[in-house]
């Protein structure tokens, strides 16, 4: 008879509680599913799967040293996966956490569902996240985030009783037809570079969090960068959570004058923490949006399939906007851009270029390490307009580029056509079409194209029927904190003083 413990996104033995649930009730197999038919979704890339093999090494080290027992590796359909195994050693129970993530998975875990059902095997599911599953009332959502994260972290468990059998080996990126697209030198993964992330976050790098998070000069220090392990499970959240505020109140017991920018850190990053989760929630409560506008009012704003000059100048870093194209070529290359600057490149695509969020969100998705769709889908959404509840920010990219990068540094540095300009003309290079070197001259005219795209969104916003179904998605999503806000931006959905033209 064995438990077998099923790794999904949580690729850790600190903290994990199914782990550590099961460890109490016999042998176990410590088991990862390769799933072929994930990793040819559309969502998912080349860079996911080194980041995740980095992971996997790391998770069967740390099994190794702690237990002497290695993960299990299979590879294929989970349900027949599991059969074959309960075939092999008879399952007494499953245990997983709880996972909320694309389309596919929840399609995946319901067959899960049905087989363990059938078999009449239980399968146990808790929560790593402070997502919560079924029917459930927005109200007091924040409290039961707070709850879940003060519990204590598990430490792993001390001793687990093994069950032997194969493995199998991980398929090459190649044999999944996974391919780098780009010049890659993209995060790595595994706990250890998650630990010391945190650690010089919270002690040396995060000093400057606030001020330095939107530019992206700075970012690239100075945020966590812990996103892609959090979506990978090599730390938990609730890890993370607690060295926070342990972090915070050290900070406090310090005198006035040593602690510096901490405090204010620490309670953005935390704030952050939960959005985390909020975010999810979403997804959880409504996994249409991967696919539909929250607001049906916007089904019929933009073509379906994107302008295909439009997506690949956007996609190659090549719209003429340097700004624009230096953040697309970063993340192209690295797997990382700061949030100010995904949202601008996300309202640049849907506002300025008037595409449909979907392709654009699905390429993203492929370049964002940290991929993470209930995050994704609700802010590729919100940056496009079509939530219906949340205010309208249309990025001026000009305006960006000088407030974040005034000295143009890093607009050189991942343009090299630009490298000739000087600070003053490097915002607006075809102010001197003479030295472009290559580079292309604009692909809208700027203000106009926003211009236009703030009448269509705000003709449509003052249609009959508008509110109502804004009002209701305040109800199922909306932060609980913020609802007045989101009421009211709703309501007030024709005024132009919504629009923040000076982002
Ligand atoms: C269009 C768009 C798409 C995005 N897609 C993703 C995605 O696929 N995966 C993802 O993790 N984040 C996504 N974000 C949110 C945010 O940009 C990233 O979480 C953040 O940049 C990750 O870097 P970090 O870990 O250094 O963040 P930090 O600033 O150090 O924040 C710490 C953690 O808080 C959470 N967090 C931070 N900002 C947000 C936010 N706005 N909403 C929800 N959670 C947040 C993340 O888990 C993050 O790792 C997206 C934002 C936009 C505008």
């Amino acid at each position: 008879m064995a438990h077998v413990v099923w790794f999904k996104r949580d690729l850790r033995i600190a903290d994990h509680q199914a782990l550590s649930e099961a460890a109490c009730h016999g042998p176990i197999v410590p088991l990862y599913i390769l799933e072929p038919e994930l990793w040819q979704q559309p969502d998912l890339s080349h860079r996911h799967y080194c980041f995740l093999n980095d992971s996997l090494a790391e998770l069967n080290a740390q099994l190794i040293e702690h237990y002497g027992i290695p993960l299990v590796v299979r590879c294929g359909n989970a349900s027949d996966i599991l059969q074959a195994l309960h075939d092999e050693h008879s399952i007494e129970a499953l245990w997983s956490h709880q996972e909320t993530w694309n389309d596919w998975t929840y399609r995946r875990d319901r067959s899960v569902q049905r087989w363990a059902r059938q078999q009449n095997i239980p399968w146990h599911q808790p929560r790593q996240f402070a997502v919560v599953r079924g029917r459930h009332n927005r109200d007091g959502w924040s409290r039961q985030w707070q709850a879940l994260m003060n519990q204590v972290c598990l430490d792993a468990p001390q001793a687990l009783q093994s069950v032997v059998t194969t493995s199998e080996s991980m398929p090459s990126a190649s044999e999944l037809k996974l391919h780098p697209t780009h010049l890659e030198a993209t995060q790595p993964g595994g706990r250890c570079h998650a630990l010391a992330l945190l650690e010089s976050f919270l002690h040396t790098r995060g000093e400057y969090y606030s001020s330095e998070m939107s530019s992206p000069v700075t970012a690239f220090d100075s945020c966590s960068r812990l996103s892609a392990h959090i979506a990978f499970g090599t730390l938990s959240l609730r890890e993370i959570v607690a060295a926070c505020q342990q972090r915070s109140l050290a900070v406090k017991g310090q005198p006035r004058g040593k602690k510096g920018k901490w405090p204010a850190a620490l309670r953005s990053f935390n704030s952050r923490l939960h959005w985390h989760c909020h975010f999810i929630q979403k997804i959880e409560d409504a996994p249409r949006i991967e696919f539909e506008n929250f607001h049906t009012a916007y089904d019929s704003l933009r073509e379906k399939t994107p302008d295909s000059d439009r997506f690949e100048a956007w996609k190659n870093g090549r719209t003429g906007y340097p700004m624009i194209d230096a953040c697309m070529r970063a993340l192209s290359a690295t797997g990382w851009i700061n949030f100010r600057m995904r949202a601008m490149l996300m309202s640049f695509a849907s506002y300025h270029l008037w595409l449909d969020w979907k392709a654009p969100a699905l390429h993203l998705a492929r370049l964002f390490t940290d991929y993470e769709p209930g995050i994704h889908y609700s802010q590729c959404q919100m940056q496009s307009g079509t939530t219906g509840i949340n205010t309208i920010r249309a990025y001026n990219p000009i305006k960006q580029s000088m407030d974040h990068d005034p000295e143009g540094q890093f607009i050189r540095k991942w343009i090299p056509e630009l490298a000739d300009y000087s600070a003053q003309s490097i915002h607006q290079p075809w102010v001197l079409p003479h030295k472009l070197n290559g580079y292309p001259m604009p692909i809208v005219d700027e203000k106009l194209a926003r211009k236009q795209a703030m009448q269509r969104i705000y003709a449509l916003r003052r249609g009959d029927g508008f509110f109502n179904e804004a009002q209701a998605i305040v109800k199922q999503h909306g932060s609980r904190k913020t609802v007045r806000s989101h009421s009211k931006a709703a309501k007030s959905a024709s005024a132009q003083t919504e629009i923040n033209f000076n982002d």
